[in-house]
């Protein structure tokens, strides 16, 4: 239940009295030593919250509801539309299988605060090796499997992991793809080696296992249960690395307390969502929604997860729905458009169990949100999301009684409790400029930046003042409290809802012999929303063998990224606009 009945009393409540508002929302979740305190700033500028409290988020994701009775209830389904497998999984069987993975990751030698680094698709056992890193207080860095060896590799020397976790393989469309040879060229290419890793074997391709190295994920999940470790508040539940204004990805930290306070705010509140429903996240647990949506926020709500690996068609999307009794279902807008161009000769689908529809991560042209409503018959909003901040920014409020004006429904919503975003013009007296969102963040959001061991906030997230939180997404903030995006305000591209910055692109180019200088911009993508194009500038000895660079160019950007960045167009220019002082106009080039 809320206490809340219209909107503008819940954003007062988390204007006026943020301590008593956040110590109450604290009280959704179970606590060794409940907090006293909710906001406490650091000595390094940043905040903690709740400090002083004391959990563990894998009980509060599934063992408190085996105690009270939905042992028997489904906590996780996963389906796999590359290999149509699925398994179910009840909050009781994935109390045992994670229990006993964190007893076999104990035996390696995990600890609490070790890193323990997991490349793999969306599968139950991802989840399972999540939920246990968080039983044992060790920190999950989950990398996303579609990235090839050096992006894998950095990532290991950024956290250096304990024990590093994979599938034998991943899909591409119906194609296999192996994990094995991408993990042994990460660990060629990185200088730290973890102490083990564990290979989840699935059965379109099972892998050779190197003796003392390699570890059986199935034989793991055997070992001797393990209980919840209390951890502090504060203490870091994970790391997800994400792209920023620079080429080097930056390992975003979540804490534990805030973390699940916000998730499970976030439940009943913004997704009408209770114990027992269906949520569905097409999102791959590698990315942020897949962290919160995937895993944690339905866990910690005692409802149901349904994930999915592969590419989700229309009428798979339909079944999904049908077969699952979905009632929240929470996309990309590029998911829409691949459902709305599948859909084109279709006639609207009646998905009875289905309330709503929520999509996140990019622009959703108003056009794509109407096609939606009449598609679903049901209503369809976009949110707006960062993966430093954990959970929406902006959204609309299911679960509040009153009835949303219908002029907002269009557009990324109102901000969430706790959220105070203000513009910063780059022209005085204009309305629109970059949103900036004042300090302290609410709980859910980074405790700062993973740096060589520490924990962080770089100056560059903060505007000069140190007052607010600088998101570099653009837009404008109307009487009705409304935020409306106008896009970012650096070189951040999104491609398919993924994020991807475009000086990493611009230096993996430029690593070429014969790139003199390069840039790479967004362009619209009728379907993915953004794609990278880069403009390059080469030495003239190579000018005449534009197409053989063309190939190496994006071959290049395959192979160290990968190939989900969808870079196709290479344009070779004799010079790039500058400023004065030789930085290159970016902007420019995208007018
Ligand atoms: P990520 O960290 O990958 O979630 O990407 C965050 C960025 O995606 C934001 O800073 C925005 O630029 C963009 N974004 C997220 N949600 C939305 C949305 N609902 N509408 C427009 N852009 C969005």
């Amino acid at each position: 239940m809320l206490p809340w009945t219209t909107y503008e009393a819940m954003a007062d409540a988390a204007l006026n009295q943020p301590e008593a508002f956040w110590l109450e929302a604290a009280q959704r979740i179970t606590w060794q030593q409940a907090p006293t305190i909710a906001c406490q700033n650091r000595a390094d500028g940043w905040h903690d919250w709740f400090a002083g409290g004391v959990l563990n988020t894998c009980y509060n994701a599934i063992d408190r509801h085996v105690e009270q009775g939905r042992g028997t209830q489904t906590a996780f389904i996963w389906r796999s539309c590359a290999t149509k497998e699925q398994q179910v999984v009840t909050y009781r069987e994935l109390q045992g299988r994670v229990a006993g993975f964190a007893g076999g990751l104990r035996a390696l030698g995990v600890e609490k605060g070790d890193r323990v680094l997991i490349a793999m698709p969306t599968l139950v056992e991802t989840a399972i090796a999540m939920l246990a890193c968080a039983r044992l207080g060790a920190v999950h860095v989950v990398v996303f499997a579609g990235y090839a060896a050096a992006e894998l590799a950095g990532r290991i020397e950024d956290v250096a992991p304990k024990v590093i976790i994979i599938a034998s393989c991943s899909f591409q469309g119906q194609t296999a793809l192996p994990a094995m040879p991408i993990l042994n060229d990460a660990l060629r290419i990185a200088a730290y080696k973890p102490k083990a890793c564990v290979i989840a074997q699935r059965e379109a391709c099972p892998a050779p296992l190197l003796p003392v190295r390699d570890h059986d994920f199935y034989s793991l999940e055997q070992s001797t249960p393990v209980a919840p470790v209390p951890v502090h508040s504060e203490d870091p539940l994970y790391i997800l690395h994400t792209s920023g204004t620079t080429g080097k990805p930056k390992g975003i930290v979540r804490d534990n307390g805030g973390h699940a306070v916000a998730l499970a705010l976030s439940m009943p509140l913004i997704y009408d969502c209770k114990p027992g429903d269906v949520f569905f996240t097409t999102s791959d647990l590698g990315w942020v929604v897949g962290h919160s949506y995937g895993v944690y926020a339905p866990l910690l709500s005692g409802c149901t997860s349904l994930v999915v690996e592969g590419n989700v068609s229309a009428s798979a999307m339909r079944m999904l729905c049908q077969d699952h009794a979905v009632k929240c279902l929470f996309t990309t807008p590029t998911q829409l458009r691949v459902i709305r161009q599948e859909s084109r000769n279709l006639a609207g689908v009646l998905l009875p169990e289905l309330a709503r529809i929520f999509v996140a991560g990019e622009y959703a042209e108003p056009t794509l949100l109407g096609w939606a409503r009449s598609y679903f018959q049901r209503p369809v909003v976009n949110h707006w999301w960062q993966t430093e901040t954990g959970w929406s920014i902006t959204a609309h409020f299911f679960g509040l009684p009153e009835q949303e004006p219908k002029a907002l429904m269009n557009d990324i919503g109102r901000p969430v409790p706790g959220f105070f975003p203000a513009i910063m013009p780059s022209v005085p007296e204009e309305p629109g400029g970059e949103i900036a969102l004042k300090l302290p963040l609410p709980p859910g959001c980074l405790a700062g930046v993973w740096q060589s061991g520490n924990i962080m906030v770089p100056a560059s997230y903060c505007d000069e003042s140190g007052y607010y939180y600088r998101t570099f997404d653009e837009g404008t903030i109307t009487a009705d409290r409304a935020v409306h995006m106008l896009g970012r305000s650096d070189d951040v591209i999104k491609v398919a809802g993924r994020r991807i910055s475009g000086v990493q692109i611009e230096e993996i180019i430029s690593s070429h012999p014969a790139v003199y200088a390069c840039a790479v911009v967004a362009i619209s993508d009728a379907l993915r929303g953004q794609r990278p194009v880069a403009y390059v500038v080469v030495a003239p000895q190579y000018a005449a063998n534009m197409s053989v660079m063309r190939s190496e160019i994006i071959g290049q950007v395959n192979q160290t990224i990968g190939k989900w960045v969808g870079l196709k167009d290479v344009h070779f220019v004799a010079q790039l606009p500058t400023t004065r002082s030789g930085k290159i106009l970016r902007k420019q080039i995208s007018l």
